[in-house]
């Protein structure tokens, strides 16, 4: 008996070798029929016996090529033809339709053997990539993905190369980046000596996949503080390249789920638990950010290196660089060298960074080679662009059930990040066939992301507040719609009462929210100027609790009457109930740090001692039942400042206080479930970075009965919010709301 079946299959299915692979698959299993690319994905005909058809189909559920993503396939029965033989067809374009772009992949294990293999032509060649690796995102013009339509285009395959293209069994069958050493991209300078110039302790500027990168050797502190100097980056960690796993782990521990993590194809940061002294890489720190190489370039570069310093060629918080003259024009001061190439970067990513817990990975940054493959919202919601929030900014665009994130943009206070925000809006719009009926944003009047929005013509607004946003990325990676309990521990996000939030407890579904609970306002000296001094957020505490007026060790007391004065009258101060200002406020008053040189730096040294500490009891806190409640932390400024007093060791303070506020999640949650019958939680905001809080706060909550949600695909930090955004606005305008 003949049957013959139509499989229309969506998701990553170009530009990753899929054809070839249906190909083969169907010609082992004596199938007859063709595969075609469409604008809308692959389909394939397929004729044989039952068995061998299933057996097809089989082999698509669980033997795709390592890029391949299936999202759907659609199969219809057909009337045999008798058909003979199993074909490529040509592809042909559907109006209106849309295929997914692929992200960039590290460099394959293939690729990688014929880079060290001195009898193969592409022996020591920079820039080899197949169907199963190389780049995509950052060379893409437009769509359907083929060469000319992207950066390669400025090259001219040779003979060998176009050989390889054209056969359906090599692993270059149509593998559009596909380069040799005799056609291909090359490099400005001999690699050798970028290597030894490294080794001399010489930063250099590498042009890589999505962009510029600062290198220098990780081995040599004078390198890495001349560098820190010169980016004007003094105390942010600096991520490093490693040549394997194992130089991963003569620097840090590394688990099971690290490994997979390192060297997954997305090949991205992964923070680790530091076993070496790094105070140079990562002062104050007791992580360390760790990739593997993910082009062969950078496989050239690593080996015989312990460690590289890799981070990102700009000048402080602008946009990565992607051009060579705008390399040597911004980045001069800083490279004592350059090496350049001449592939044309299309599209700026930075590199991602992700750490696993729970066993699982968990992006905080999500851009190189995660960029820009949707996230599944599992529903259908109508064309929204959401523009993000200030720090950490990425935007997001959907279609049908699908969320098109932007790669991390970065903090949008200039005039560069808002340019790279445009350019890479226009493009994925492009790309993806996105024509939005509507725009979500903050409602912080003063980020550019809202201003942006509110410039827009013609599109219905939603204005979505902050920390519903954060709850409802979290739902919406999840396909969570149903109500949640939603625990927002945040730095600052604009409440619905003007204040500023940022440890919230709302109970909420994606249309809208209920503020059950919040931390108790202090007032917020001095706007931006309180982030960048915990000392100042210290003293509000200290005076709300009744302790204020005595001189603070560290602090100029003259600051201290001035900030103190602004304290007592309210002028230039906001009211703000933020998690990480509380946060920031204990580091201050145990004396960790007063003046952090980065958001959120006190913060991390307060969980970094913590770590070392015993939490052997929680700290009392008062809870003000209303609408919403008020969870008020007088009585713990006080026992604290009792402790420091008494000289009971730091660490065991920062304990006790990560366990009292794990010990209020815990509470409030099971409060609110009194009231609402609501058994899951989400927990989201950029203060459940620390995995302290997170392990303490999640572990509580599971014991207590509840379902607990933590992110996976997008950050708890800001860089979510447009996820949330999104959601939101895709909920309203189908409920009307
Ligand atoms: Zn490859
Ligand atoms: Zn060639
Ligand atoms: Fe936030």
């Amino acid at each position: 008996m003949l049957v013959r079946r139509r499989l229309r299959v969506t998701g990553i299915v170009q530009g990753v070798g899929f054809r070839p692979f249906v190909h083969g698959a169907a010609r082992r299993l004596g199938l007859a029929g063709h595969v075609l690319n469409t604008a809308s994905g692959v389909v394939i005909e397929v004729e044989g016996d039952p068995d061998a058809v299933a057996g097809l189909e089989r082999v698509l559920r669980e033997e795709l090529p390592p890029l391949a993503h299936i999202d759907s396939i659609e199969a219809t029965d057909l009337e045999p033809l008798d058909g003979r033989g199993f074909v490529i067809l040509e592809s042909h374009d559907e109006e209106g339709a849309f295929s997914l772009v692929p992200p960039d992949a590290s460099t394959c294990g293939d690729c990688l053997r014929e880079v060290d293999d001195p009898q193969d032509r592409r022996f020591g060649y920079p820039f080899t990539n197949c169907t199963n690796c190389g780049p995509r995102y950052t060379i893409i013009r437009d769509v359907p993905y083929d060469r000319p339509r992207t950066t390669m285009d400025a090259f001219v395959m040779c003979a060998a190369c176009q050989a390889e293209y054209d056969e359906p069994s090599d692993r270059r069958f149509h593998a559009q980046p596909n380069a040799c050493p005799v056609c291909g991209p090359s490099l400005s300078a001999n690699l050798e000596e970028t290597r030894a110039a490294i080794g001399r302790g010489e930063i250099v500027a590498l042009k890589g996949l999505g962009g510029f990168q600062l290198v220098c050797d990780a081995k040599r502190p004078e390198a890495v503080a001349r560098l820190r100097e010169r980016k004007r980056r003094s105390e942010k960690p600096f991520a490093v390249m490693v040549a394997d796993v194992a130089a991963a782990e003569a620097m840090c521990v590394v688990s099971e789920e690290d490994r997979l993590a390192l060297t997954s194809p997305q090949r991205p940061i992964v923070l680790l638990p530091r076993r070496i002294a790094a105070a140079h890489l990562a002062p104050g720190n007791d992580s360390l950010g760790v990739m593997l190489p993910y082009t062969p370039l950078h496989h050239l570069l690593v080996r015989g290196f312990a460690g590289l310093v890799v981070t990102s060629g700009n000048v402080s918080e602008e946009p990565i660089v992607i051009g060579n003259a705008v390399a040597i024009e911004r980045l001069g001061g800083i490279a004592d060298g350059f090496l350049l190439h001449d592939r044309e970067i299309h599209t700026r990513v930075d590199d991602s960074v992700v750490r696993t817990f729970e066993g699982r990975t968990r992006v905080l940054r999500r851009a190189r080679s995660f960029a820009p493959r949707p996230v599944e919202l599992g529903h259908p919601v109508p064309q929204v662009l959401a523009c993000g929030a200030q720090l950490k900014n990425t935007f997001c665009l959907t279609r049908g059930s699908q969320a098109f994130l932007s790669q991390h943009i970065g903090d949008l206070e200039n005039y560069e990040t808002l340019t790279f925000f445009e350019e890479t809006l226009e493009r994925m719009q492009r790309l993806f066939r996105i024509a939005p009926v509507a725009v979500a944003h903050d409602l912080h009047p003063l980020y550019l992301s809202t201003r942006y929005a509110l410039a827009l013509e013609g599109m219905e607004r939603v204005g979505v507040q902050h920390h519903h946003a954060h709850i409802a990325s979290c739902m919406a990676e999840h396909g969570v719609r149903e109500r949640v309990i939603g625990v927002a521990m945040d730095g600052t996000g604009y409440g619905t009462d003007g204040a500023i939030w940022g440890a919230e407890f709302l109970s909420a579904d994606l249309g809208s929210f209920r503020r059950r609970a919040h931390f108790r306002y202090v007032p917020l000296a001095g706007g931006d100027a309180a982030v960048r001094q915990p000392w100042r957020v210290a003293l509000s505490y200290l005076m709300d609790a009744g302790i204020g007026e005595t001189p603070l060790p560290g602090v100029a007391e003259g600051d201290r009457r001035v900030v103190a004065q602004m304290i007592r009258t309210g002028f230039n101060t906001v009211p703000a109930s933020s998690a990480g200002r509380l946060f920031d406020a204990v580091a201050s008053l145990l004396g960790i740090r007063h003046e952090a040189s980065f958001e959120a730096q006190a913060a991390i040294e307060l969980e970094v001692i913590a770590r070392a500490g015993e939490a052997d009891c929680a700290y009392r806190y008062d809870l003000a039942v209303g609408e919403p409640m008020e969870i008020d932390f007088r009585p713990m400024i006080v026992a604290i400042m009792r402790d420091v007093a008494h000289s009971v060791p730091v660490p065991r303070i920062a304990a006790r206080f990560h366990e009292t506020i794990a010990a209020v999640i815990e509470d409030v949650c099971v409060r609110i479930r009194g009231d609402e019958a609501l058994n899951r939680v989400c927990l989201s905001g950029g203060t459940f970075q620390n995995w302290l809080l997170l392990g303490n706060a999640a572990s509580r909550l599971r014991r207590r009965g509840f379902e607990v949600l933590l992110h996976e695909q997008v950050p708890p930090n800001d860089g979510g919010i447009s996820l949330g955004q999104a959601a939101v606005a895709g909920e309203r305008l189908a409920r009307g709301l």
